[in-house]
């Protein structure tokens, strides 16, 4: 199935002048960056975009750390494109993520991990609208 979801370059990815690699990895997959930008996120919307993780003892590390610099922020497509932007980034820990990985090359901790890629088409669906409410008219349907 051709699907869309939503990849981060992390603060930690930007300031370590990660953004092209990661991108190359991405299309070397065969995935196609439909829609890019760079922005600095506010507390409030690092809120939402992790709300289901609002319980967890470190979302307000989170959150921090999401908000605290500039991020890149796409649209990636392709053939099982969920899955395979996960299989890229590697496991959530660096410490497990297996070689390769984008998390295994770049990710320095638990938190700051370099990456995000939604885990469901669903997911992926409710995190483009919030990330690219701009392009949801006239360029996803
Ligand atoms: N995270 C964290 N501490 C943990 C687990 C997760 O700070 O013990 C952060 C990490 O940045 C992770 C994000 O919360 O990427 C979302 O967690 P999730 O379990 O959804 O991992 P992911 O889907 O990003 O691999
Ligand atoms: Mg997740």
């Amino acid at each position: 199935m051709v699907e869309k979801t939503l990849s981060l370059v992390k603060p930690d990815g930007v300031a370590g002048n990660h953004i092209g690699e990661i991108l190359n990895l991405y299309e070397k997959e065969g995935l196609k960056i439909v829609a890019l930008k760079m922005i600095k996120i506010n507390k409030e919307f690092a809120r939402q975009h992790y709300i289901d993780l609002k319980d967890k003892p470190f979302y307000q590390e989170l959150v921090d750390f999401i908000s605290s610099g500039p991020l890149v922020a796409m649209i990636l497509e392709g053939e099982d494109a969920v899955n395979t932007v996960r299989r890229v980034n590697g496991a959530t820990d660096p410490k497990e993520a297996a070689e390769g990985t984008i998390r295994n090359k770049y990710a320095k901790g638990k938190t700051d991990n370099t990456v995000h890629g939604s885990d469901s088409v669903e997911h992926a669906k409710r995190e483009i609208s919030m990330w690219f409410p701009e392009y949801l008219d006239s360029y996803l349907s």
